[in-house]
């Protein structure tokens, strides 16, 4: 092999996308043949594999991603195995020259990618990572005593104190493509990312198209359509009125600096309000990367320690599963879980309330429902999905006090009060056919505030 033929790698992870994509352009600037790679490691300790509904989405992200590189004379080759052993080979296999990825915040990856990019400079290659999926690096945001932040209002306060973010990078014109043989990678198939027996992503499907292409769509349709009112009707189950960009952006097809500036960009007077409540919510997604950072294993421990006296009763399994498939006799919730099932999404509000209803009136942990929603998701997210159970189960950051029990009555009549959403989902709700409630909300919730008695006199 010449030594005009070394590439650069660039390795993909939570950026499928070649707009503003800081790596794929460093990588296009040294002039070298660009190889574009990415691993499924399901191997590395601590790295969370993605769960069902999640792989779904990877498939055919991987799949838009590699139609995309091609189109500027690349393509994107699949590997399989634990990162760092599998990045070492291929170094050695193309006498690489280069490396570059954008970054990723959990720690096991962080520990990971840390030693890679030892190992790769060690062994002369230009190794060299970017921020690109968050406004806001976690580590430069800190309170006045240098401190991480712990509450989401002063955090995006900070945030917005800030300099604005940078502006998004345009896609490469066109990548000087490595000359890939079949001695390097596998077959998307051989991922066996899609479920097959049985087929259960009929409903995904329909919902969803992942992909860059899509992604902008749904942005540009967003803030054209429904920023204008998305103060007043995000909290509405039964109207689209946000923008479902979350599984774009888990997945990084979106980046979030060209959220930001499409959103600034069609600010007017007639939807600022709007825009500035869309942006806010964005800041909740870089509040859970910041408190990850902090929390690293905030997955499976309770962010506030006191919360581990917290006497969660033995769980039994049938109810757990009357959760899970959508027959706890309470509609909203039952609507939720079915959406869920069907769709891979679930509206935030009625997230909030089927959370609630699982770890109060319920009394499960909320790990069980963590790991729910992390298999069910399209959007599932190693910051934002744990992150918002604790919220909820009143153990996390800025959490909801545990004793504010939401009532998933009081909730439905409020915010889908001629029941549009929870009968579309539920079809069968208000005839004979629709299972009693499985618990008395009013002695459920007394028995749940009984229970963080004992929390109390931990703290
Ligand atoms: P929009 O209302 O249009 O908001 C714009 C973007 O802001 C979203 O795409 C998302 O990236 C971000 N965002 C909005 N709300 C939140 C929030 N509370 N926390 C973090 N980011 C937010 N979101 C995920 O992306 N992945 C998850 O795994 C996830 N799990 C959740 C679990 C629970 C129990 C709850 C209550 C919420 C969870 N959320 C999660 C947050 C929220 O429900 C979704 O981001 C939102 O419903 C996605 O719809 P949208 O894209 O139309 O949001």
């Amino acid at each position: 092999m010449t030594s005009e033929a070394r590439p650069a790698i660039v390795w993909f992870r939570d950026d499928l996308r070649v707009a503003d994509n800081p790596a794929l352009t460093a990588a296009a600037s040294t002039g070298m043949p660009v190889l574009c790679v990415y691993v499924l490691d399901e191997e590395s300790p601590g790295v969370r594999p993605p769960g069902g509904a999640a792989r779904w989405w990877l498939h055919h992200s991987l799949e838009s991603l590699d139609g995309d590189l091609r189109r500027l004379g690349a393509r994107l080759s699949i590997l399989r195995g634990p990162a760092e052993p599998t990045i070492a080979d291929l170094i050695d296999q193309t006498d690489a020259g280069a490396i570059f990825w954008n970054r990723r915040y959990g720690e096991a990856e962080r520990t990971v990618d840390e030693r890679i990019k030892a190992s790769a400079r060690d062994r002369g290659l230009e190794a060299s990572s970017f921020g690109a999926s968050l406004l806001f690096e976690p580590w430069t945001i800190r309170t006045g005593s240098g401190t991480p932040f712990s509450v989401y209002t002063p955090f995006w306060r900070a945030c917005l104190a800030e300099p604005e973010p940078r502006k998004p990078l345009p896609a490469p014109e066109k990548l000087r493509p490595y000359p890939v043989d079949d001695r390097i990678g596998i077959g998307l198939d051989d991922l066996d990312l899609l479920p097959r027996h049985p087929d259960w992503a009929a409903g995904l499907r329909e919902a969803w198209t992942p992909g860059e292409a899509s992604a902008l769509d749904a942005l540009t349709r967003f803030l054209a359509d429904d920023v204008a009112d998305y103060r007043r009707d995000r909290d509405t189950p039964g109207i689209a009125a946000t923008s479902r960009l979350s599984p774009h952006l888990r997945w990084g097809e979106l980046s979030p600096f060209t959220v930001w500036h499409a959103t600034t960009a069609a600010r007017s007077a007639a939807n600022a309000e709007g825009a500035a409540t869309f942006l806010s919510e964005l800041g909740w997604r870089e509040f859970a990367y910041h408190t990850l950072f902090r929390s690293p294993a905030m997955a499976t421990e309770n962010i506030r320690g006191e919360f581990d006296a917290f006497p969660w009763p033995r769980l039994h399994p049938a109810a757990l599963r009357a959760w899970q498939q959508g027959r706890t006799g309470i509609p909203l919730v039952d609507a939720g879980m079915r959406e869920l099932w069907r769709t891979g999404t679930m509206h935030n509000r009625v997230r909030m309330v089927v959370a609630s209803f699982l770890t109060k009136n319920q009394l499960i942990d909320w790990r069980r429902g963590e790991q729910w929603f992390w298999d069910t998701l399209v959007d599932a997210d190693p910051a934002s999905n744990p992150f918002n159970w604790q919220w909820v189960a009143g153990s996390g950051a800025d959490a909801a006090p545990y004793f504010r029990v939401f009532n998933p009555e009081l909730q439905r009549t409020k915010f889908d009060p001629h029941g549009d959403y929870v009968r579309r989902w539920v079809p069968e709700w208000d005839t004979a056919d629709y299972p009693e409630p499985i618990v008395d909300l009013g002695e459920t919730r007394r028995a749940a505030l009984a229970a963080y008695d004992v929390v109390k006199a931990a703290q």
